[in-house]
Formats: structure tokens, sequence, C-alpha cells
């Protein structure tokens, strides 16, 4: 007996419509249809429906925009209900004197950038899905995006977040300054935990003074060998670039094929590097790059206005969109980092494999922090080719972890990796983990079966 008339006021859907919506996110994974979605507007709905749900012995599904890649936000069991955040889009405080901005959670992360620009600050996090994730889901995944080179991820930004645990009760979670030593700092064991040990509700964030210029080089090489020993060779210059993305000559036909706005063709590689900071400043900085990657038989292009850059932008975060068009295939897709000393050796070595293994690999990513998003291309509804696609997942894993990299830089573990975890890390630590989410979760209520 589910007796909804205890969640009167909550905005709830059992229709089958719904809930096969709320049974995917944007991984290849599809999960199972839950028996309910709830979408909260408030710290307190999200309290009464945990309350609810445990009373009936249902799993917590907490989600956000859905855009997550490794399948974290979708129900792996039917005595399932998805709360949704994405009704929770209130920014309650900028605060241009203590530099932080305090936000619900299920704020678009695009939203807020635009809002901070009014006030001249600026939130350095910027997945290429900024138009669409929610700060919550960007906590829960401890997301990136191509300015981490410079400016780091988001749990360099978190500064307190409020939080309901599986029983219900809703606690406050590291505070509003810059220095805090007060025992335990508990919210980082939240920053990244893909929704599996409690719903975060309410989130503040540091925020920073919007750079004085900003200048964006479009450098395009004829040799991929030469893009990847270009990236250790500009952060040898001592700049750091506020981004260095990378995109193989697979993606740039892909984006030039839905976009049209003529990128070059006949390249093997292309780098979008950015600089922010001072005018005179960022100008002598780009002439040490141009001369770096002309070294290296390079052709370098400049967008310095703003509609040039957000065009190179707009192309750049449609990759993984594109890649979803396709009609014959389908990708399997892996975000490994890699130290960046090592980055042209993985790229040779994933050219390899696709040339041996004669299925295409798309590769894109943010190469300045030696994160790489990888999409094997298998043909569409072929078992045989799914299973060689998850053996060269393996393979490529593999190849990580022996240069000293990272089974997932930003998308998180979720259910798609979970099967890769004990490759990278020790049993011991996935206890330790395991013993940190049952002080949490006593009952296993909150994502179950999600990282481990
Ligand atoms: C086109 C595209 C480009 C992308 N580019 C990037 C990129 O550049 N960098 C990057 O890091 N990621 C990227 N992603 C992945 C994704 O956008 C991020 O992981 C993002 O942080 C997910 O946010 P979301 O609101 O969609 O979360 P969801 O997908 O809804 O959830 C993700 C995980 O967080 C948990 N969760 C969500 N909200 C909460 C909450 N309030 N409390 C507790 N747990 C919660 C869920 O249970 C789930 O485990 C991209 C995705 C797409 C589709």
């Amino acid at each position: 007996m589910k007796d909804l008339s205890l969640l009167s006021g909550i905005e709830i859907s059992e229709s089958k419509e719904d809930l096969i919506c709320y049974s995917y996110d944007s991984s290849y994974a599809s999960g199972i249809m839950p028996e309910l979605v709830a979408w909260v507007k408030n710290t307190d709905e999200i309290s009464r429906v945990v309350k609810w749900a445990t009373n009936r012995g249902l799993k917590i599904i907490p989600r956000g925009s859905g855009t997550g890649m490794a399948g974290g936000a979708i129900p792996i069991s039917s005595r399932s209900i998805v709360i949704s955040l994405e009704r929770m889009r209130e920014v309650h405080e900028i605060n241009s004197k203590n530099f932080t901005t305090t936000v619900s959670a299920g704020v678009i992360n695009g939203d807020l950038q635009k809002e901070l620009q009014i006030y001249g600050l600026f939130y350095p996090p910027d997945p290429a899905s900024l138009d669409y994730c929610s700060i919550g889901g960007n906590v829960s995944t401890n997301a990136g995006g191509p300015r981490a080179i410079k400016y780091g991820v988001t749990r360099n930004y978190v500064m307190e977040i409020e939080v309901v645990l599986s029983n219900g009760s809703i606690v406050s979670l590291g505070g509003k300054t810059v220095k805090r030593v007060v025992g335990y700092e508990l919210k980082e064991l939240f920053i990244g935990a893909e929704g599996t040990l409690g719903i975060i509700s309410r989130i503040t964030l540091k925020v920073l003074p919007e750079p004085e210029e900003v200048l964006t080089l479009l450098i395009s090489f004829n040799e991929l060998k030469n893009a990847g020993e270009c990236i250790p060779r500009i952060m040898s210059l001592g700049i750091i670039p506020r981004t260095l993305e990378f995109l193989d000559s697979s993606s740039i036909e892909l984006i030039e094929a839905d976009n049209h706005i003529g990128l070059p063709s006949n390249i093997e590689a292309m780098l979008l590097v950015e600089l922010d900071g001072e005018i005179t400043s960022i100008k002598r900085q780009a002439e040490m790059i141009v001369d770096t990657a002309r070294k290296l038989k390079a052709d370098v292009q400049v967008a310095t206005d703003y509609y040039a850059r957000e065009n190179l932008w707009k192309a750049r975060r449609s990759i993984s969109p594109c890649l979803l068009k396709m009609k014959d295939r389908e990708k399997i897709n892996v975000d490994i980092a890699v130290p960046i000393d090592n980055l042209a050796l993985i790229l040779s070595n994933l050219k390899e494999i696709a040339e041996r293994e004669k299925i295409p690999i798309v590769s894109f990513g943010h190469a300045g922090d030696g994160n790489i998003h990888v999409n094997i291309l298998i043909e569409r509804n072929n078992e045989a080719s799914k299973q060689k696609g998850f053996e060269i997942v393996k393979e490529i894993f593999s190849n990580t972890i022996a240069l000293g990299g990272a089974i997932s830089g930003e998308h998180g573990i979720g259910i798609t990796k979970k099967p890769y975890l004990e490759m990278q890390i020790s049993r011991k630590n996935i206890e330790l983990m395991k013993a940190v989410k049952r002080v949490f979760d006593p009952k296993e209520v909150m994502n179950p079966g999600k990282i481990f």
C-alpha cells in the first residue's frame, strides 16, 4: 500500500511515460523503471519523500538533470523512487564581498554563470553540458570542464552543503570561510559520491572576479603525434592556459558535418587554447604558444571577439550530441585521465587500437589536464561488436593505469565503470569506502549498487 496522501503537495508521477524517461540518463546504460518519480521544490519536501520512501522499503535515486555519463542517476531496481531536483532552481545569494554564491541544488550551471556575469563574477567549473547540468549533479560527480587545467574542478569551489541524509534528517557541512579547521571536513565525502551518501539540497560555492580579457587560439596539426607533443611543450613554457582542448580528426569531421562552421579540413588533430588575464600579458603568452606550435608545423588562427570564441565553444560542446546522431553506430564512451607527460603515448596507443581492431575511436577532451573522452563506435544492435567494444575498454583502462592514470577523470563510476573499479583501486580501499557508506546510509537506501 503506497498511501500517496502522505506526499500531498509534492509533485509526483506514476505514469509509465514518466517512469520510462526517468530510467535513463546520458550514459549508454538503461535502467529499470522506478515505482515513482517525485519533483521536489525544497529541502523539506526532499526530507518528507526520503522518510516516506524508506518507511516503504523503496530505494532512493537522487537526480539532477540526468546528463550523467556513468548511469549514476538511473534506477537498477523496480522498488525505487527517483527524487528529481530539477524544480529547485533558486539562486539564494550572490555575495560579491565574500566571493560566494548560495544556490539550490537544481540550479543549472550555465544559468548561474550568466547571473554571476551581471556582478562581474565568474564560476570556473564549466562542463561541456553546462547548459543542462545541475550544480547538485556537478558536486555529486565532482564535475570538471575545459577550465579545470587552470582553475581546478568542482571540489575546489564547494564551501558549504546542506544534505538530506537517508533517515530524512538535514545537516549542514562545511562553512563560508576559506580557512576552516574544525574536525573532519565531512562535506568532502559528498563531493563525487554520486548520490550514494545523501541528497545535496543547497550549496555555497566560491566564485572569482571575471578575468580582464580572454584570447582563444585554434591550432591545427597535420600529424597527431605533433599535437600530442605540443601539449607538454606549451605547459613547459611556464604558462597555464585556461583551456587546452584536444580534438582528433574524427571529432572535427563530426562537428563540421553538423555545424558547418568552417573548421580546418584534412588535418589529424586540433587544439583549442584559451588564455585569460591582463591583455598585454596574455598577448605575450599567445606569441610564445604560436611560436611553439609553428615549430611543430602547426597552423594557428586567433579568435579575439566574443562571437568568434562562442562559435568555437559551441562546436566543441556539440561533439557528444553529434556522436548520438550516428545512424549505424553507437558509442561506448570512457573518460580516462593520464599525467600530461604521458598524453602523446596514450593518444598513439588509441590510434593503434582503432587500426588493429578496425573499429572507429573518436577522442577529444581536456588535454591540458590529461583528461581524454574516448568514444568507441560499435555497430548498432550488434552484440559481437558490443562485446569487442567492452574488451577495448578494458585494454584502454589497463594502458591508462599502467601510465599512472585514472579510469574516470570526471564522469564518475556509476554503474558503467563498476566492473573495472578493482583494476584501479585495492579491495581494502573499496572496503573503507563501503564502511563510510554504512555510517551515512546503514540501511543501504541511497542510490545502492552505484560505484561498488
Ligand atoms: C554533452 C555532455 C557533455 C558533458 N561534458 C562534461 C564535462 O565537460 N565535464 C564533466 O565533468 N561532465 C560532463 N558531462 C557529464 C555530466 O554533465 C556531469 O556528470 C554533470 O555533473 C551531471 O549533472 P546532472 O545534474 O545532469 O546530474 P545527474 O546525471 O542527474 O546525476 C549524476 C549523479 O549525481 C547524483 N546526483 C545528482 N544530483 C544530486 C544531488 N542533488 N544530491 C545527491 N546526488 C545527486 C545522481 O544520483 C547521479 O549519481 C557531460 C555530459 C553530456 C551529456
